[in-house]
């Protein structure tokens, strides 16, 4: 199976880190490349943690005068749950296509859907740049673990160990219960009323 897998018959070539996409269109080549996210500046300043790596498979084309590129890119980012505070992991699998404009002002001029990338002075563009905007794009501005019981695990695997705890210790809690419930009796300057008070407002 080996020879399979480093065989040429599947034309995957990998990436150079800058090129000229006119000369890469010259034929239907499939590309590959894997980027650390740690590569990506802008990118990075959203993430928690800036581990692994970016995937993306694609080829070049032709459309009248403008090359495209197309293809999927994947990554999965380490971000932090807005609701709960923990780490979470987001996956991002996403078909992309791009066109290549020459300056600024041809990437404004282009029709409504499409997606341009703006080349350097000399017709070339580095990988990262033609990923991290729409790397960017994919990241949840809020990001939220996708269901609620995936927040607060950890209290979660706690209140389960306290409720095996208290199934075998009832009689312990019914004392303390009642102690609680004399003590709230007798000193109304109580540290947990003042809390309580302070949770109305
Ligand atoms: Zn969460």
């Amino acid at each position: 199976m080996g020879q399979f897998r480093y065989s040429s018959w599947v034309m995957v070539k990998p990436t150079p880190s800058r090129f000229n996409p006119d000369l890469l269109a010259r034929d239907s080549t499939q590309y590959s490349v894997n980027l650390p996210l740690g590569q990506f500046s802008r990118l990075r300043e959203t993430l928690l943690e800036d581990v692994g790596e970016m995937h993306a498979t694609f080829r070049f084309s032709r459309r009248k005068d403008s090359v495209l590129v197309s293809g999927r890119l994947s990554t999965c980012y380490k971000l932090q749950c807005q609701r709960c505070l923990e780490p979470m992991e987001y996956l991002v699998d996403e078909p992309f296509e791009f066109v290549f404009a020459k300056t600024e002002q041809a990437a404004r001029d282009m029709p409504d859907g499409l997606d341009p990338v703006v080349l350097d002075d000399n017709g070339q563009i580095h990988v990262v740049d033609l990923f991290e905007d729409e790397l960017i794009l994919h990241t949840p501005t809020v990001p939220k673990h996708e269901q609620l019981e995936q927040c607060d695990v950890s209290e979660h695997v706690l209140s389960t160990a306290e409720l095996d705890q208290h199934a075998g210790q009832d009689a312990n809690d019914n004392e303390q219960e009642s102690n609680e419930t004399a003590d709230s009796g007798n000193k109304r300057k109580n540290p947990f009323d003042v809390l309580k008070n302070l949770d109305l407002h």
